[in-house]
Formats: C-alpha cells, sequence, structure tokens
C-alpha cells in the first residue's frame, strides 16, 4: 500500500510525526518513506509494507498529511502500475522529458575511438537538432582480448565536446560500480557541461549488486536493458531493484533475446514488448535497434532492417531510440557493420518521424473509440 501526501509535506511536521506514530502502532507492518524534489513541490510517498490486506483505504486516508492510497499489488511495487493510480509516467534529467508520452533519439558511438569521430557525431547531431547521444566508454566484451573501450581516459573530451555541441543526456554504459565515481569526477573536472543516462547492459540486468549500487545513487537516471536470455518478468523485476533502492528515474531497454530463432539478425527483436512494459509499468521504453538486428542489411525496399525495426518499435509507441552510428564504421573498435553514417542521419530520423507520427495517430484513433 502506499499512501501519497499532501503536496510539501516535511518530514519533521507534526502531521508527519503523528502519521509515523500511528503506522509505528500497527502490527507487522513496516514503512518506508520517498521522496521526490520536483521544481514546483515536494511529493513524499510513504510504502507499507507487510500485512497491509488487513488496513483499510478508507481509514488510512484520513490519516495526517494523507492526500491519497493506493492499494498495490505484489510485482513492481514501485515502478509498476497499480490500480486507481495516477502516479507519473515521466520524469525530467537535465532539461529533457523522459516519458511513455513522448520520444527521444539517442543516436551516437557503441564505443569512444577518438575525439575526431566524437566530434564529427555530435556536430551532425546538432545539425539535426538533436540533444541526446549514446557514447560507450567502457565496453563489456565477450572475448577478453577484444577492445574494452578507453574509460575514463576520454571523459573529459567527451563531456566537454557535448557542451560544445549542445548534448545534454548521453547514455553511457557502466559495467562496475567504481565508473559511476569516475563520471560523476569528469563531470565536475570539466564544469557540469552535459548530463549523463547510466546504462546497464544485458550482461549485467542481474548484477543484483551493481543494480543496488546505482539505485541508491539519485543524482543520474538510469537505462536498464533486458536480459537476453532471461524472462521479461525477470528483467522488469531488476528494473524493481533500482527504484526499491530509490532511483525511479528508469527506462527501460528493448534489445532483442539472445536465440538462433532470429537469425540472420544478432537477436529476435521483440519489440512487440513495448506495449506490454507500458502496460505493466510507469517506465518510459527504449528499443536498440543496432543491437537487435546487428549488421547494415537492407530489404529490396532500400530501407535498412534496422530502420524497418525501429519503425515497429516506434509505430508501437517507443520513447526513446538507441542506435549505433559512427563517421567511418569501418574504423570502428566495436560494432562497426551494425553502425549507420553520418550522411543516413536525416534519412534516418526523417523515418523515425514517419513513424512517430503513425503512433500518435493509432493514439489519438483509440482515444475516439474508446
Ligand atoms: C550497447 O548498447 O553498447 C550494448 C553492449 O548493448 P547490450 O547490453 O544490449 O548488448
Ligand atoms: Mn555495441
Amino acid at each position: 500500500m502506499i499512501l501519497i501526501l499532501a503536496p510539501d509535506t516535511q518530514t519533521d511536521s507534526a502531521e508527519f510525526k503523528q502519521l509515523e506514530a500511528f503506522l509505528a502502532r500497527i502490527p507487522n507492518i513496516r514503512h518506508r518513506v520517498h521522496q521526490e524534489v520536483g521544481a514546483q513541490q515536494l511529493l513524499t510517498e510513504v510504502y507499507l509494507i507487510g500485512d497491509t490486506a488487513s488496513l483499510s483505504i478508507d481509514e488510512m486516508s484520513n490519516l495526517p498529511a494523507v492526500e491519497r492510497v493506493v492499494r498495490i499489488s505484489e510485482e513492481y511495487r514501485v515502478l509498476g502500475r497499480h490500480r486507481d493510480e495516477n502516479r507519473a509516467t515521466w520524469f525530467e534529467y537535465n532539461g529533457v522529458r523522459f516519458g511513455q508520452d513522448n520520444l527521444n533519439i539517442f543516436a551516437g558511438l557503441c564505443a569512444v575511438n577518438s575525439r575526431q569521430h566524437v566530434e564529427a557525431m555530435m556536430k551532425a547531431l546538432q545539425a539535426h537538432g538533436q540533444v541526446c547521444t549514446r557514447m560507450g566508454a567502457y565496453k563489456p566484451r565477450t572475448s577478453p582480448y577484444s577492445f574494452q573501450g578507453y574509460g575514463k581516459e576520454c571523459l573529459p573530451y567527451v563531456f566537454e565536446l557535448a557542451g560544445k555541441y549542445g548534448i545534454k543526456v548521453i547514455a553511457m554504459e557502466i559495467t562496475h560500480e567504481a565508473h559511476v565515481g569516475e563520471i560523476r569526477q569528469a563531470l565536475a573536472d570539466t564544469g557540469q557541461p552535459t548530463g549523463v543516462m547510466l546504462q546497464i547492459g544485458t550482461r549485467n540486468t542481474q548484477n543484483f549488486e551493481l543494480l543496488k549500487f546505482v539505485g541508491r545513487q539519485r543524482e543520474f537516471p538510469v537505462l536498464l536493458k533486458r536480459g537476453f536470455g532471461i524472462t521479461l518478468e525477470e528483467s522488469l523485476n531488476a528494473a524493481e531493484y533500482l527504484a526499491s533502492e530509490g532511483n525511479r528515474n528508469v527506462v527501460f531497454g528493448l534489445r532483442g533475446m539472445k536465440t538462433n530463432m532470429g537469425d540472420p539478425h544478432r537477436n529476435f527483436v521483440d519489440f512487440a514488448h513495448v506495449p506490454v512494459v507500458k502496460r505493466l509499468t510507469r517506465m518510459p521504453v527504449c528499443i536498440d535497434p543496432s543491437h537487435s538486428v546487428g549488421s547494415r542489411d537492407m530489404a529490396p525496399d532500400g530501407l535498412l532492417d534496422v530502420m524497418h525495426v525501429t519503425a515497429q518499435g516506434v509505430i508501437a509507441g517507443a520513447n526513446m531510440v538507441l542506435v549505433d552510428f559512427h563517421p567511418e564504421p569501418a574504423k570502428a573498435l566495436v560494432d562497426g557493420p551494425q553502425a549507420l553514417t553520418l550522411e543516413e542521419l536525416p534519412f534516418f530520423l526523417e523515418d523515425v518521424r514517419i513513424a512517430r507520427e503513425a503512433y500518435e495517430k493509432r493514439r489519438d484513433l483509440a482515444r475516439k473509440f474508446s
């Protein structure tokens, strides 16, 4: 059960103390307070854990400072959607809105390989009105002998260039908790020119200690990729780890499943799950067409498979697209064969725009018939 308190309720107020005293007297119930500091107001929620079935909604609604009570199901307590609730399905970070109702494109380098390539990429993004990108510094690789990313060495110039080209949010994978501190330090050293969305890759979806660590910080939002060999439910529970530790600014990423059934694509594309994740949870949903398809193969109609699956995800209501581009794919140190080129950027963006427009028309149609 969640008690949603009146906006701007302070935890040192008399009302809040009365509420806590009351809760302390209920047997077999523990509570946990979560506060969200918004631009306009402070929102406080109190999670009641334990034997809540015996509590009456009416009685709880009448407690001091309580504005609304939501009875939650066992699953996905924080990030899930529950009956009769209207909690937010969006958050804002560094001036960019991430919600189940809008769309952001994160085109960029799977792995940073040189200052020149980062600059060419960001310059092209700015020229096409983009404020988000992806830049890999820490790369989890199948082989220990493969390039592992430039790590913290490249962060200063990546962040400086982001500031120069108006990039507000960079999706950046981390594979170890120490990387969060390195990113924080590099942002401080360069004067906070941009923002970072911490990406947890498919190989770490169930790295519970990493999830707990990342969940305990609330400075950076998180993009959690679905595990490529586990059920959707297991991956959604992984997202809930982040939220249960305190960080609810989580985007859920679909990136295809590992099975030969998807051949010749690198992974079996799972973008039919975009509306499913939106129905079950309040998280915005990201699609990664590059790691799903894994090649630059093109259909006879002249559209790359990467573009086709992007359109499929976007027309189903995806809220974020994470996609590999590279100024010179042949020189990319990671995943060059699946990268789109800078010349293809306007083509890709227009194709996404068409798919998004179609989605919005479909959504309006549903509203008309409901
Ligand atoms: C990536 O986005 O660069 C990546 C490694 O993705 P995934 O974790 O989905 O394989
Ligand atoms: Mn990659």
